[in-house]
């Protein structure tokens, strides 16, 4: 297998895979895949409950707290949490860090009076500030966007409010990346193909006391409530994804947790960084305070060597290194389960590239 350093839908652990492998055909002797199993049959509910008690003590949810294992994406809770958390007419702010929280803005325009708190501004490669944050007196929440999978900006502080609004938090690309105090927030949410599983499953974990205040019309497997209430099966959820999401929390669990993970991925975003930071030949763009450990961008110094690059990579098993469309370079993502070991291939072979070209 290569090192993939794709942004999403991501590597998983090698075990996991090799365990789903072993369990496809026939799980635990009911003679059936996963993937042929009732939502609703023993064997499949006590893998749902065993995924969602891992998921529970990895990151130390509270008991106030409901976990929900959905479907339609980040991008589908871009309109669920409007819908959910406010009412017509009701101001919601919003933080703007780069091109997944203006997504998360044009859509929560459809549904509030959305008040921009704080952006960043071209090149959106830093976090404002928190002293310079316009918040709204009466915002029914405040949304911001951890991590920006395609810009490589990471917030390394949670931003707490003085007034008790509501935090909610786009994690797509940083959930189980580390340590996070869950209590500080309303309502976490993010697409599972990063460090969660593989694409088709979304995450919701939210305060007990946001639920039930959907506005009408919201689609019944949009409503939080609702789904709570279903234990997320108030329609066939996606069986094989929960599953797998379940095989890489018990993954998770054999590292150490998210404390482990998060010293493993600090060391990993280091390594990168430093290589970067040491070469004239590479840069990366973002404010050294709001470096992702997950998503790193750079470009070389002779763009017109981009396409060599990726295919010297290609050729050495370092694969997925394109930046995103719309910014060119590159772009190294190196989600939970990239080990040490393919940081470190792909930092001797820059080290190399520099040597022949720079
Ligand atoms: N938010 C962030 C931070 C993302 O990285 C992505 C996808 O990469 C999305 C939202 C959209 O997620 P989805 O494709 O699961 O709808």
């Amino acid at each position: 297998r290569v090192f993939n350093f794709s942004p999403g839908p991501a590597v998983l652990p090698q075990e996991v895979l090799e365990q789903a492998r072993e369990e496809m055909l026939d799980w635990r002797g009911t003679g059936m895949s996963v993937m042929e199993m009732s939502h609703r049959g023993k064997a499949f509910i006590s893998i749902a409950e065993t995924a969602e008690a891992d998921l529970r003590e990895l990151l130390s949810v509270p008991k106030n707290y409901k976990v929900l294992f959905l479907q339609g994406g980040a991008f589908g809770q871009f309109a669920a949490v409007p819908m959910n958390l406010s009412k017509p007419g009701d101001v919601v702010d919003y933080v703007n860090t780069g091109a997944w929280s203006k997504k998360a803005i044009g859509e929560a325009k459809h549904y509030a009076k959305v008040n921009v708190a704080a952006d960043a501004g071209e090149p959106y490669t830093s976090i404002p500030a928190l002293s310079g944050w316009q918040v709204s007196d009466n915002a029914a929440y405040l949304h911001y966007t951890p991590n920006e999978t395609i810009g490589g900006v990471e917030f390394h502080f949670v931003p707490e409010l003085k007034s008790g609004t509501p935090l909610v938090a786009d994690m797509s690309s940083t959930l189980l990346s580390r340590p996070i105090d869950v209590s500080k927030f309303g309502l976490i949410y993010g697409g599972a193909q990063k460090n969660v599983g593989p694409a088709g499953l979304t995450l919701v974990i939210v305060r007990e006391d946001l639920l039930g205040h959907a506005r009408p019309g919201t689609p019944a497997f949009m409503d939080y409530a609702a789904m709570a209430k279903e234990g997320s099966m108030l329609n066939t959820p996606p069986t094989y994804a929960w599953y797998m999401a379940g095989l890489v929390f018990q993954w998770l669990k054999r590292q150490g947790g998210v404390k482990a993970m998060g010293e493993i991925n600090r060391r990993k975003a280091e390594l990168l960084y430093s290589t970067i930071d040491n070469s004239s030949f590479y840069k990366n763009p973002v404010a050294k305070d709001a470096r992702s450990w997950m998503n790193i961008p750079f470009t070389l110094a002779r763009p017109e060597l981009d396409k060599t690059f990726t295919a010297e990579a290609k050729d050495a098993g370092l694969v997925t290194l394109e930046g995103h469309r719309s910014v060119g370079g590159m772009r190294a993502s190196i989600y939970n389960a990239m080990p040490l070991a393919g940081v470190e291939a792909l930092v001797s072979f820059m080290k190399e590239f520099e040597r022949k070209h720079a």
